[in-house]
């Protein structure tokens, strides 16, 4: 058997940095737990530009295909802002998950306890939160048709188009059910069934595969603008949240703000499983490049780690590995290691982006 393989794309500003720390741990779990991937590396973004005259490379593109999973870091800097549209940075991400078709989004809203201060709600109500939110990223309002602004007697008419088939829907039930099989065994799937046609066809549909392939998860329904009331009263009670693209959009931001920083926020997308029941999938920290702290070493790299940790469970099968470097994370956080950003008020002195690096390696020897 050829081990799995990674295609590392750093991209731009604080990408790089993070991704180094990243490269460090792949490193460690093929020494110390004989999980050695095959990983290459290569460019997107404006790095790519720079090389190619586009943000995404095809022979790059073509990898992405073939990997058992891609880990981008970040794209984009004010030194692509004046670019054409179409070879702007971003347009090299908007590429990856189109053309991997990338319809389910995975985003984590997991609280450690060390840092639940950071949050804006009562400590007891986040501290140990572990939810995950699944958005529909393919389809539903931002793409349907008809779309645009036109005009009607005297004034402009803006109109978008909610639109779902069956197809779109069902997927990404079965992405959600997959995970909280791995996780809580837990679905709500939230939608506005009372005021959309939309909606009562997400609820059948969901429903329908519930029944007909998932009976052993528990499944819930919650209209979407409980749920965001939900999200910020009882955010515990949640294990996996099922959604569409725009509610989705919404009430993923809400909840990883639940949880404080940009720099602990990881995410994945996944598509359709191949022969294996392996995923096409690309992980990713939520935030940008950071141009404001490039080349400083102030980065923080724990949300790109802990999208490594993603990869771990959801494309390797390997959850208690993804668990062991979870909680080397927890560890540092609870003995005090921070970076600029998880600076709170009462200050201290910040630790860099490779020390942070550093002292996650060290609890994960000491794990063993
Ligand atoms: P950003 O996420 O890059 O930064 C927002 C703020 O959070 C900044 O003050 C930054 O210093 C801080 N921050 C972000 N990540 C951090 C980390 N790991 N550690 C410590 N602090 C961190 O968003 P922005 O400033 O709006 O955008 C900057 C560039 O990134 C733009 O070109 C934007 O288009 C791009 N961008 C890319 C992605 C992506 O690649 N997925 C996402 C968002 C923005």
């Amino acid at each position: 058997m050829s081990n799995p393989s990674i295609l590392i794309l750093p991209g731009d500003g604080i990408g790089p940095e993070v991704m180094a720390q990243v490269t460090r741990i792949i490193d460690w779990f093929g020494e110390k737990r004989d999980l050695t991937f095959d990983v290459e590396t290569d460019l997107v973004g404006g790095a790519a530009y720079d090389k190619h005259g586009v943000p995404l490379a095809d022979e790059t593109m073509a990898r992405a295909m073939e990997v058992d999973a891609v880990l981008l870091g970040a794209v984009g800097g004010p030194k692509y802002d004046d670019l054409d549209f179409s070879v702007k940075p971003e347009r090299g991400l908007l590429r990856l998950r189109k053309e991997m078709d990338l319809f389910s989004n995975l985003r984590p809203a997991q609280c450690f306890d060390a840092l639940a201060d950071f949050s804006s709600l009562k400590k007891d109500i986040v501290s140990g939160l572990d939810i995950m939110i699944v958005r529909e990223l393919t389809s539903g309002v931002y793409f349907g048709e008809p779309r645009g602004i036109h005009k009607e007697g005297n004034e402009r008419v803006g109109v978008n188009t909610q639109r779902y088939t069956e197809t779109e829907i069902a997927r990404v039930a079965r992405s959600a059910f997959e995970l909280a099989r791995k996780r809580g065994n837990k679905v709500c799937s939230m939608e506005k069934a009372n005021v959309m046609e939309s909606g009562i066809l997400w609820r059948d549909v969901v429903t329908e595969i519930h029944e007909a392939e998932y009976p052993d998860v528990e499944l819930s329904h919650m209209y979407a603008d409980n749920g965001a009331m939900q999200l910020v009263r009882a955010p515990k009670q949640f294990d996996v949240i099922v959604t569409d693209n725009l509610f989705g959009d919404v009430l993923s931001d809400c909840a990883a703000m639940l949880t404080g920083s940009l720099g602990m926020l990881p995410s994945a997308s996944l598509g359709l499983p191949n022969a294996e029941g392996r995923p096409k999938a690309m992980y990713e920290p939520v935030h940008g490049s950071a141009p404001d702290i490039t080349g400083q070493g102030k980065a923080n790299p724990i949300a790109c780690i802990l999208s490594f940790a993603m990869a771990l469970r959801y494309s390797f099968d390997q959850g208690d590995e993804a668990t062991r470097l979870e909680k080397a994370i927890e560890k540092v956080l609870s003995d005090g290691a921070r970076t600029a950003d998880l600076m709170g008020p009462e200050g201290g002195t910040p630790i860099s982006t490779t020390q942070m690096g550093d002292v996650i390696l060290e609890a994960l020897d000491a794990s063993l």
